[in-house]
């Protein structure tokens, strides 16, 4: 069975999307940072310094993931916003990951 353009929402091609500011959505968050404690660890950090692409330097949307002289990787875990993509996204599966301890992380604000 087809399904018809009266079921689909109206999309209006010419509509112009409001403009979003990453970093202005960034300041309404609010961080509780352990500070004793990073969830996110390198497993092995010369597995980064061989790696080519090292494409953690451009998924994280806050920029947490730097890379050293010496071609390791740095995590400012203070920043991150628990997205997950680093989980996810490391070819070489070199990123151990876990929530925050309880009481610690990133707080999202709605409304
Ligand atoms: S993509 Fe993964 S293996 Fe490559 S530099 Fe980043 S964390 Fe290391
Ligand atoms: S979980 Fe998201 S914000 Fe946090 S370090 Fe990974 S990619 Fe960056």
């Amino acid at each position: 069975m087809s399904e018809t353009n009266a079921s689909k929402p109206q999309i209006d091609p010419e509509e112009k999307l409001p403009e979003v500011y990453v970093d202005d959505m960034l300041m309404t968050l609010k961080y509780y940072v352990d500070e004793q404690q990073s969830h996110i660890q390198i497993k092995d950090p010369s597995v980064c310094q061989q790696c080519g692409a090292k494409i953690c330097l451009n998924f994280c949307p806050v920029g947490a993931y730097q890379e050293q002289a010496d071609g390791k990787i740095l995590i400012a875990f203070q920043s991150c916003i628990e997205c997950g993509t680093c989980r996810v996204m490391c070819p070489e599966n070199n990123v151990s990951w876990q929530y925050p301890r309880g009481g610690f992380g990133v707080a999202y604000k709605f409304g």
